[in-house]
């Protein structure tokens, strides 16, 4: 489970995250919306401490932070529990398709080189890549990269994946092979955080939706609620972007 108790942030003077309170059921699905600036990705970024909050508690499973003190092994345990997808899917130019997923498995899992190979080919299975394990980042499409970074997450095995806009970098065309590849994790043990403009795919694959506007949660509840029934006036406005 993951829980947030009133995290704030600031960059200089400016309050970007006013006091986020959330929970989040194990093996649930969370679609963080919201326009651009809100502090979606800020917000993911305290969730594995890529930013430390100002103020407030994090909780993921066993490991908590408290803004007021962690220690350097503490908080390489929190990270771990986490792993992040991005836009900009940040793979390693240089390395393999197959190379990618097994280098942070040697480092973060102290994996041996067979073990690795043989959990980065039953991920790229998958991710419908099999057949790309020795090509390089470069020879693949924006939708393969991003499913191969899928693939390097999951290989992980956090307690939360994170996804920040996964799909906002591609092709229209290749939109929907990614978020068929997130559709498809759905039933796995560990919680998926989805930032997303794809409202429609919010509505079928997320268990529960957050709007965020200003810093601050105007919204939330089941994804039919916030997307059929929205309370605040807000919430309609930001969603009628879409229609
Ligand atoms: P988008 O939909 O455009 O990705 P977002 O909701 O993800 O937006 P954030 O990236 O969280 O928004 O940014 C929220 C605010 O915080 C913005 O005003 C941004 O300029 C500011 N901000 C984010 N990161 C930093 C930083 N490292 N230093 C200073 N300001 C920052
Ligand atoms: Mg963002």
């Amino acid at each position: 489970m993951i829980q947030l108790k009133q995290i704030t942030k600031s960059f200089g003077s400016h309050r970007i995250l006013k006091g986020i309170d959330l929970q989040v059921e194990d093996g649930q699905t969370l679609a963080i919306i919201g326009p651009s600036g809100s502090g979606k990705s800020t917000l993911l970024r305290c969730l594995n401490l890529l930013e430390k909050p100002d103020g407030g508690i994090v909780q993921i499973g066993a490991h908590r932070y408290d803004s007021s003190h962690i220690t350097k092994e503490e908080m390489l345990e929190f990270r771990r529990a986490t792993a992040m997808v991005f836009q900009g899917f940040n793979l390693f130019a240089n390395q393999s398709v197959i190379n990618n997923i097994i280098l942070p498995l040697r480092v973060r899992k102290k994996c041996d080189k067979e073990k690795g190979r043989e959990i980065a080919l039953r991920l790229l299975k998958q991710v419908g890549l099999a057949d790309k394990a020795d090509a390089y980042p470069s020879q693949l499409s924006g939708g393969q990269q991003q499913r191969v970074a899928i693939a390097r997450a999951l290989a992980l095995q956090p307690e939360v994946i994170l996804f920040d806009e996964p799909t906002s970098a591609l092709d229209p065309e290749l939109v929907n092979g990614v978020l068929d590849v997130i559709r498809s994790i759905r039933s796995e043990t560990m919680i998926k955080i989805i930032v997303t403009h794809e409202m429609s795919f919010a509505r079928d694959a997320a268990d529960a939706v957050i709007f965020l506007e200003d810093g601050q949660i105007i919204e939330q509840g089941s994804a039919h609620e916030v997307f059929d029934h929205p309370k605040q006036e807000r919430t309609k406005k930001f969603l009628q972007n879409f229609q």
